[in-house]
């Protein structure tokens, strides 16, 4: 105990951390990307894999899910400019560059980040099994598994998850949309709106008392004394970790379509919101290996679950949990109320990640109202954590100066808030969010 008090206190952000001030850490092992890049265990190949997967599975998705017929089944979100709410917030601080929007929140079946890894992972499972049995083989029609032999096949396999709600829905939606007979472990403070979508469904939903650390190990539990279960962990799984890092694979098109150039004169700074990790961690895998150096990646976190800036400052990870320095893990944004991050993802981005920095929800709440107002754009709390980071990387000459960024770059910067939830909110949950920002 002794040990880890001498070890906390010799990072400054840790006393911000236990005030429950609003703080930022910038990771002093980050290293080239090539560097850091070996520490992940995954490479380029794995996330080519994972693309090449999911365009097997573009035809099955269309057809199961119309929304994403003109995308013709690739689940993909639109990145936009967002210049009112730049104008905005630089009435209280200036931003260096141009700001944009990630609009995961707004991805089809789920509304959120998950519908990448969430989904991913369901249809690794199944390709997995029917592969297995015979039934299937790599250069087929997928549609073929949403025919009733398949319904049939897979609705004697199970699939379990532990979540806050988001990853609940990605999974329980596109698991029971295959037949899968799917549980999902629910901590306390999953919507109830999102149980009831998951239930219309037919998926089991089980709620417990507690937060989500112990929703994941129930689940986890339930799933091991049936080996006809299929336990997905979002606290330590690659495939997720893959299914998320196609997001990065993309955007360079993306932003090439945009007319948007990264290049160490036009250097591209990334905000991601992060509960476990996993979702943000992959993401930003996948941009480390599409920018390499031009791109740096924040992550984002409430002042009462900043899990993640304590695993990875005090290099403990999973080791330490917040409620570990006297924090309660509760806070109004969804899916980030994690107390103990993803060992796996911490120690994989330990030199790839730039900082994480924390923000109160009441600072969220008031980027929301601003948000809707100026843009018009409508997210959940969570997905606005990443638009307090603009602003404080943009004044943060440390850091620039720590990078080789000049000022002429930085004005040539793009920023992008990866907005991560808040598309299937329903209407009357959203005017509750709209009523808590201050204006
Ligand atoms: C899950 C989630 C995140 C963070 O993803 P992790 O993989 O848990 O880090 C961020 N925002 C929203 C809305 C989420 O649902």
């Amino acid at each position: 105990m002794t040990d880890l008090n001498s070890k906390l206190n010799a990072i400054p952000a840790v006393d911000d951390l236990r005030a429950m001030r609003e703080t930022i850490w910038l990771n002093s092992d980050v290293s080239t990307t090539s560097e850091g890049l070996l520490r992940v265990g995954l490479t380029q190949a794995d996330a080519e894999d994972a693309q090449a997967r999911l365009q097997r599975f573009a035809p099955l998705l269309a057809q199961a899910f119309p929304e994403t017929l003109a995308s013709k089944g690739i689940i993909e979100s639109d990145i936009v400019p967002i210049p009112q709410m730049q104008a905005l917030l630089e009435k209280t601080s200036h931003i260096s560059g141009n700001l944009w929007l990630k609009k995961d929140s707004h991805l089809p079946v789920s509304g959120s980040i998950k519908a990448r890894g969430g989904i991913y992972e369901v249809l690794t499972h199944a390709e997995k099994l029917a592969v297995a049995a015979g039934m299937l083989s790599l250069d087929d029609d997928y549609r073929l598994l949403l025919t009733p032999d398949f319904r049939r096949f897979f609705s004697q396999h199970k699939i379990a998850v532990g979540s806050t709600g988001n990853l609940g829905l990605s999974i329980g939606i596109m698991s029971a949309r295959l037949g899968f007979h799917v549980t999902v472990h629910m901590s306390s403070d999953a919507r109830e709106w999102k149980k009831n979508l998951l239930r219309s469904h037919g998926v089991e939903v089980i709620e417990y008392q507690e937060d989500y650390g112990v929703a994941v190990e129930q689940g986890r539990q339930a799933a091991s004394s049936d080996p006809s279960c299929f336990f997905i962990d979002d606290e330590n799984s690659r495939t997720l970790f893959l299914g998320y890092s196609v997001a990065g694979l993309r955007l360079r098109k993306q932003l090439q379509e945009k007319g948007i150039r990264v290049d160490a004169d036009h250097p591209l700074f990334v905000y991601l919101p992060c509960g476990v990790g996993g979702g943000p961690g992959g993401v930003a895998f996948g941009l480390k290996l599409t920018f390499g150096d031009h791109v740096h990646c924040f992550f984002a976190e409430p002042t009462h679950s900043p899990c993640m800036l304590l695993g990875m400052s005090t290099g403990l990870h999973d080791a330490i949990a917040v409620q570990d320095i006297g924090l309660d893990n509760k806070t109004d944004a969804d899916g980030l109320a994690v107390g103990r991050a993803s060992g796996f993802v911490g120690r994989a981005m330990a030199q790839l990640i730039d900082g994480c920095y924390t923000l109160s929800d009441e600072s969220m709440y008031d980027l929301l109202l601003m948000l809707a107002k100026t843009e018009n754009i409508r997210l959940e709390p969570s997905a606005l954590a990443g638009m307090a980071g603009p602003q404080r990387i943009s004044a943060n000459k440390a850091y620039q100066a720590q990078h080789h960024i000049s000022a002429e770059a930085m004005r040539h910067a793009t920023h992008i808030v990866w907005a991560t939830g808040g598309g299937m909110v329903p209407d009357e949950e959203m005017q509750r969010y709209l009523a808590k920002g201050r204006g």
